[in-house]
């Protein structure tokens, strides 16, 4: 018999929550049918990814869960509690906060300007210094930069802003869409090792990438979409040596 995903994840025992569960997500923009019945799961403690092609309903699913298109039909969870319907800022107050693709920073604002944007919703002030601090451990370079405009800092160095913005909501679920979309190699591989470091800090993750290889290797598990539907789900190790993954997205013939 097969074994499901859950059953073959490493992060299964009963020690760990399920933090995010989606089940049978439908997500429309007007008459389109962008996502058709997605479920996925996260757990504490884990580096999850959804990788697929341009247009697959990386973002759509995403959006879902963050507030800004909420489902037609399916459940969306998040630490147990239904929060499908819910507002963005209430889905942000409640613990998920995003690094949205693109980037988004306001560009005509400084570093430091952008980083108290993303804890506008605490007024704990001895916590958000001490998300900053994390924020400056895990990017020197913004700390260097603080007082300079974002818009004027390089790709990497505004991916690296805009993660460190969601870090400021001291989120309990962290979304990222693309980090490494347009960046240079070697911010590629330093993005990626910030993704694991603040997992290992204890934030759960999880992760839409077009960089399949990079992702698969950082995850724990992986969830591969294709026209709106989970296609294949699996443990990241197994999803990289999948002969179907490697010839789609890894670009092996
Ligand atoms: P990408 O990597 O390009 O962002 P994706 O996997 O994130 O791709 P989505 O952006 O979620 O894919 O798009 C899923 C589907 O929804 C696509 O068919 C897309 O054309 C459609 N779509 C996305 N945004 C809109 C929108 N604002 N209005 C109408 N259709 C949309």
């Amino acid at each position: 018999m097969t074994e499901t995903v859950a059953e073959r994840s490493p992060t299964r025992s009963a020690d760990r929550n399920k933090i995010l569960e989606l089940d049978d997500v439908h997500t429309y923009y007007g008459s389109i049918h962008a996502i058709k019945g997605v479920t996925l799961d996260v757990y504490d403690g884990e580096v999850v990814t959804l990788i697929g092609a341009n247009g697959a309903g990386k973002s759509t699913t995403l959006r879902s869960i963050n507030g800004l298109n909420h489902p037609r039909k399916g459940t969306i969870r998040f630490q147990g509690r239904d929060i499908t319907q819910e507002s963005p800022h209430d889905v942000v107050k409640m613990g998920i906060s995003q690094s949205p693709e693109g980037r988004r920073l306001f560009p005509r604002m400084s570093v430091m300007e952008n980083l108290e944007m993303g804890a506008f919703q605490r007024n704990d002030k001895s916590g958000i210094k001490e998300s900053l601090d994390r924020v400056f451990e895990l990017f020197p370079r913004l700390q260097e930069r603080k007082n300079q405009r974002a818009g004027t800092m390089s790709g990497g160095e505004q991916q690296m802003c805009a993660i460190g913005r969601a870090l400021m909501a001291q989120p309990k679920l962290l979304l990222l869409d693309e980090p490494s979309m347009g960046l240079a190699p070697i911010f590629v591989e330093r993005i990626f090792e910030i993704v694991v470091e603040i997992n290992k800090q204890g934030t759960p993750i999880l992760l839409v990438e077009q960089n399949a290889l990079m992702a698969l290797d950082v995850a724990n598990r992986g969830y591969v979409m294709e026209t709106g539907v989970i296609a294949l789900a699996d443990d990241a190790k197994a999803l990289a040596q999948n002969e179907q993954v490697r010839k789609t997205y890894l670009g092996e013939s």
